[in-house]
């Protein structure tokens, strides 16, 4: 059996800025999507047999001769990816073949640093019977909820609240479970599975699986590639 990954990178990063899209936008030379296929590719024990890269549209033939050298011994799909991010992982489930795959992990392009061993770890869990996986880091800031007023409403304790990271692991039919209800409001496939009423596994994830957001998690990718090149 093999796992399966979508990758969803179809946002425009508008929070980022700059011409390309974010997914496009290069860190060390290389896109961030590159990036992010290269770290999936590396975790041999997840047996990643097919890829699923959701894009925007129109960069659907660049994307795909950009990704095709990293992706030897695996099924490379790139397609146009829709308004929200949800729709970009729907279209690209769509893809994922119903035979031979037993686990298919959701995996935000812009997280493009995530460390093999958190993306074993999910692929592990969901193996040993987790129908839905994610990889999480505490959370250090103090967390409120605010009314539309910004006046505060309560204070949630802290050492009960997590980070949560991708890839995000799921039993492939729990998924398309998921994305087959109500999916309004949703920013992650965890949330979906949680609206089924599937119990959601936790897993240590890292903090190099920061996600690329604004202009200075760009300095930080480019630092964090740095380190990894000297060590
Ligand atoms: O916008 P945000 O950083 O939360 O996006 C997380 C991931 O989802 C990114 O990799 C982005 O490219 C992707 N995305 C997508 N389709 C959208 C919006 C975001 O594939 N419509």
């Amino acid at each position: 059996m093999s796992t399966a990954a979508i990758i969803p990178a179809a946002g425009l990063g508008l929070r980022l800025g700059g011409e390309a899209p974010k997914a496009l936008r290069e860190v060390g030379g290389e896109s961030l999507l590159v990036h992010a296929v290269r770290g999936l590719k590396a975790a041999t024990a997840a047996d990643l047999a097919c890829f699923v890269v959701a894009v925007p549209a129109g960069a659907e033939d660049v994307v795909l001769k950009q990704l095709e050298p990293y992706c030897e011994g695996a099924h490379l799909q790139v397609v146009a990816g829709g308004s929200e991010r949800t729709d970009s992982v729907r279209v690209a489930l769509e893809l994922v073949p119903v035979d031979g795959i037993d686990c298919v992990l959701v995996h935000d392009a812009a997280r493009s640093f995530v460390p093999v061993e958190v993306i074993e770890r999910v692929v592990a869990a969901v193996r040993a019977g987790a129908p839905a996986v994610v990889p999480v880091v505490p959370v250090t800031d103090t967390i409120k909820r605010v009314d539309r007023d910004g006046r505060v409403v309560d204070t949630p304790d802290r050492s009960a609240l997590v980070a949560v990271q991708t890839p995000q692991g799921f039993e492939p039919s729990v998924l398309r479970r998921a994305h087959a209800g109500d999916v309004a409001g949703a920013t992650d496939d965890a949330m979906l599975c949680e609206r089924l009423g599937v119990t959601v596994q936790t897993v240590e994830g890292s903090e190099d699986a920061f996600k690329v957001t604004r202009p200075r998690d760009l300095l930080l990718a480019e630092w964090l590639l740095a380190e990894r090149t000297r060590s």
